[in-house]
């Protein structure tokens, strides 16, 4: 048999007009159920158009209006996609001023050696580097913007003197914020930060002591609990602070217990981010999908019933940042669900002796040790390869994620743990279920109107956003 032959006519190949849903140049849709009586989610997975639509008018997804308004949209969700995942360059810093911390957290990305014995960057060189990293971003953000700089853990507390004398010398050049374990919280340290605007961040897992301090304790078994909510106390009043719950397998069972807690002591806004399970001690922890899904969207429920009752939010800031991926791309507030997240792009980490890394979560993995703030060019270890390496790493490149209607409101997080726990950038991290169920969650609170129950007050300050329901 001899196959089809070239039989000379010319030309070239004539492109798809794109009229059909699905072939040629024509939308791709997917559709998706979201565990609603009334709504399906239709999908573009590559732009993030989407739409609900009724159910029993799926037939529209084929023909008729559905596709017309891809039309006229496709265009400002692909630009709007692409300037996000390809086009922001670094504004913040996650600035680690010591390598000690007074706690042993069973889930601590820093390493047990580091955090024990480390060392503290002395003032003089932490000042040293919020100099250069103002001449940085000077060049390289727009006038009048500010950049971020947010001392990090291990307990940036324990080299107060050092960190205080950094904000006080370079307020007017940086928005300052901090996380704290809250241990090293006194009224003298909240005086000085509530005073110079400081976000404070602190991290409590329950609310009780007895499951709190199974997972946050010091190094002599003691927990924290005691002092974080006494913290909690002084804080109470100012607007810049928050609380991140780490959910493991420990404290699942009391996420919704913790909303009422949260709700009670007046907590402007939380995380509940999932464990991170890059270094093996953490993984012991892992929750399973399944069940972290179950209860975390129960403690979701729970912050809209409070609202109900009480007319004051509780933002759970991981989950508000997947509904804001959805109905404003470009109003999120954190980097961890795009793709390439924001790791190295955004922002990236530094260690207390100046190395650089993309985001803290590679500290303490030399492999992704980029070079060092006081002897090389920033914008050259942007460049280096362990820094492409996270910002190279997207959802296309990644099986399953690559076939996922959900990949740009999920990003297929992280990157950390699918180089450590999975062996390779190109693989999915821990979850993925747990993903899938609050997208599902997401789309299901759009379609019931229940949007602004679970956002800050000014979420769409100055922001188009981009509802789109069709049939309702
Ligand atoms: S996904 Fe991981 S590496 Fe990326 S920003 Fe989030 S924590 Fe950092
Ligand atoms: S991790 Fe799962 S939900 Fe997220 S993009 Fe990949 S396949 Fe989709």
């Amino acid at each position: 048999m001899v196959g089809p032959k070239n039989n000379g006519i010319a030309g070239a190949a004539a492109p798809s007009r794109g009229r059909f849903t699905n072939t040629g140049n024509g939308p791709t849709f997917q559709i998706i159920d979201i565990d609603h009586p009334e709504y399906m989610a239709v999908i573009d997975p590559d732009t993030a158009f989407w739409s609900l639509v009724r159910r029993e008018k799926l037939a529209n997804v084929l023909s008729g209006d559905l596709p017309k308004a891809y039309a006229k949209k496709t265009k400002q969700f692909a630009v709007e996609m692409n300037g996000l995942r390809f086009g922001l360059t670094p504004s913040a810093v996650y600035f680690n001023p010591t390598e000690r911390c007074n706690m042993n957290c069973t889930y601590c990305y820093i390493p047990e050696k580091m955090r024990r014995e480390g060392e503290h960057m002395p003032v003089e060189k932490l000042l040293a580097a919020l100099e250069i990293l103002k001449q940085y971003f000077r060049k390289s953000m727009p006038k009048g913007s500010m950049p971020q700089i947010i001392f990090h853990g291990a307990e940036p507390l324990l080299n107060r003197d050092a960190v205080f004398t950094g904000i006080e010398e370079y307020k007017n050049d940086f928005l300052f914020g901090i996380q704290t374990n809250a241990t090293l919280l006194d009224d003298a340290a909240v005086e000085f930060l509530t005073s110079h605007h400081v976000s404070i961040g602190l991290s409590l897992d329950a609310p009780t002591a007895k499951i709190a301090d199974r997972t946050r304790k010091n190094w002599d078994g003691q927990g924290a609990f005691k002092q974080v909510t006494s913290a909690m106390r002084r804080l109470n009043g100012y607007e810049g602070w928050s609380i991140i719950c780490t959910i493991t397998s420990a404290n699942l069972r009391h996420l919704t217990g913790l909303v009422d807690f949260f709700h009670e002591q007046e907590v402007p806004t939380c995380l509940m981010n999932i464990l991170r399970c890059t270094l093996s001690p953490s993984r012991s922890l892992k929750p399973g999908d399944t069940e972290a899904a179950k209860y975390f969207l129960s403690a979701l429920d729970r912050t809209y019933e409070l609202y109900q009752q009480t007319g004051r939010r509780l933002p759970v800031g991981n989950f508000a940042n997947i509904l804001l991926a959805i109905i404003a791309p470009a109003a999120r507030r954190l980097m961890c669900d795009i793709s390439p997240c924001g790791g190295g792009r955004c922002f990236f980490a530094l260690a207390p002796n100046g190395d650089m890394f993309p985001c803290s979560e590679f500290i303490g993995l030399d492999r992704f040790r980029a070079g060092n703030l006081f002897t090389d060019d920033i914008s050259a270890v942007h460049e280096s390869e362990p820094f492409r390496l996270v910002t190279g790493r997207k959802v296309e490149n990644i099986e399953p994620c690559r076939r996922c209607a959900i990949r740009h409101f999920c990003g297929s997080p992280c990157p950390a743990e699918a180089y450590e726990m999975n062996g390779d950038m190109n693989k999915t991290g821990a979850f993925c279920e747990f993903y899938e169920e609050q997208v599902r969650y997401a789309f299901r609170i759009i379609a019931d109107g229940k949007v602004d129950a679970y956002l800050w007050d000014d979420w769409d300050k100055g922001m188009k956003n981009t509802f789109n329901i069709v049939g309702g």
